[in-house]
């Protein structure tokens, strides 16, 4: 269906200042063409809506597909930081471009049908030739919208870092290959379904020229940076000793602030590194599930959104959440910030405009996010005429009562979920291939 109507509604939660009942919203080649009362079908296909909820699709600004075979692994799931990933990276270590692939859409699958339309994902290692390319296959596959980044990580064991030395690259190598990623694959025009980033995994794995580099090499090509920054106390005492001052400091020294920037966590930023965030236009990925999970904290999300910070959502690698439902994400930011504030400290509301513009915003894009005219058709619909939904009483509180679990996902116009299953991939298939991958890696 390249034209289509979505009829019949409940509400239609635009994210564009409205909720709308009773209208219809018309899909061609990709794009929203119209949302109004009563529209004509004519030759175009219906999509019916009847008992649903509308939203726009959930972007996820955070991510290690990779991770997704490595859940819940025994060492791993009591660990802090680093304790975590010096269990694991042992294991990635054996991965190659079938783990890859296979993680990928796992990973995105999962997000699929929880309401997400976009995803980024950062991979910062490349065991066995594997490739950024390996993941941007499995996003075609699946259908989603995919921002890549292309991570690294050059300071191993044997010079102080913390990962094995087998799994770190040469600087010089790791700037070429994001030369050819981006070549290859980045799309600056609009609706564009990859867009690639530059993402050193983070300021304690990789050395100070190339995040300096790599900053001048995204900014030479036009596209976005991304890193780790400020994730627990452990990441800042690193920064106070290694670096004699703050992460937001270290991240402005070398270039990494700014409206082409978005950093993964930042549970630690200081009111004075909120300030830098605001004045200069750098995002946010904020991975509750995560900062939960690892005992990291909470990220002062209501700071960050008063003073102006492009706050977006992330489920972080499934090593670390292990799960990648991006519905339960918003939940769990919008009951973080009450833990920490009080139970007026985020709506649920608020909660979703974080995981649709404000996700929008983190990545540098304003085709995606909102239901209107001119947006790309990126759409997502919830079946709210089930158990967990009835009783309710304001339709769109999602992040408070509803379903996690989309009816149907559309992406640039094409249905990725339909009936609450995948349409592009075959759930059960791609299960037992990573089971299988699982059981190779155990042996
Ligand atoms: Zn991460």
């Amino acid at each position: 269906m390249t034209s289509f109507v979505i009829k019949g509604a409940d509400v239609v939660v635009t994210m564009d200042g409205s909720d709308l009942s009773g209208v219809d919203i018309r899909v061609s080649d990709g794009v929203i063409d119209e949302i109004a009362s009563g529209l004509p079908v004519g030759d175009a296909g219906v999509l019916n809506a009847r008992g649903c909820i509308v939203t726009p699709g959930l972007i996820n600004t955070h991510h290690h597909l990779f991770q997704t075979l490595t859940r819940a692994v025994p060492d791993g799931q009591d660990a802090l930081l680093f304790g975590w990933l010096q269990t694991l990276y042992p294991i990635w270590s054996r991965f190659g471009p079938e783990e890859m692939q296979v993680s990928a859409a796992l990973g995105l699958s999962e997000l699929a049908l929880s309401g997400c339309t976009t995803s980024s994902d950062h991979m910062y290692l490349f065991p066995n030739g594997s490739r950024l390319d390996d993941t941007i296959e499995a996003a075609a596959t699946v259908g989603v919208r995919f921002h890549p980044t292309r991570g690294s990580m050059s300071i191993g064991e044997s010079k102080g870092g913390l990962p094995p030395d087998a799994l770190v690259e040469r600087e010089a190598d790791i700037l070429e290959d994001c030369i050819r990623v981006i070549d290859a694959f980045h799309d600056t025009a609009p609706g564009a379904m990859v867009r690639v980033g530059v993402a050193p995994c983070s300021p304690f794995s990789v050395s100070r020229e190339l995040m300096r580099d790599a900053a001048l090499l995204a900014r030479d090509k036009g596209v976005r940076l991304h890193t780790h920054l400020a994730e627990n106390d452990e990441d800042v005492a690193y920064s106070l000793e290694t670096f004699g001052c703050r992460p937001g400091d270290y991240a402005e020294d070398l270039g990494w602030v700014g409206d082409d920037v978005w950093h993964a966590h930042c549970v630690k930023l200081d009111s004075s590194e909120i300030d830098l965030f605001a004045r200069t236009g750098t995002g946010v990925a904020h991975c509750p599930c995560s900062n939960c999970r690892l005992g990291s904290g909470i990220a002062p999300v209501r700071a960050m959104r008063d003073a102006g910070v492009p706050v977006g959502l992330g489920v972080d690698g499934s090593a670390s959440n292990d799960s990648g439902n991006l519905m339960a994400e918003a939940r769990q930011a919008m009951l973080l910030q009450r833990v920490a504030l009080g139970a007026d400290a985020m709506s649920a509301r608020e909660a979703l405009e974080i995981a649709t513009i404000g996700g929008a915003t983190a990545l540098g894009r304003d085709d995606i996010g909102r239901l209107a005219p001119g947006m790309r058709a990126d759409i997502a619909v919830w079946d709210v005429s089930g158990i967990e939904s009835a009783g309710r009483w304001d339709a769109a509180a999602l992040a408070l009562a509803g379903p996690t679990r989309v009816r149907d996902l559309i992406v640039e116009g094409r249905r990725v979920v339909a009936d609450g299953r995948m349409v592009t991939v075959d759930e059960r298939a791609l299960a037992d291939e990573a089971r299988r991958l699982v059981a190779r890696l155990m042996a």
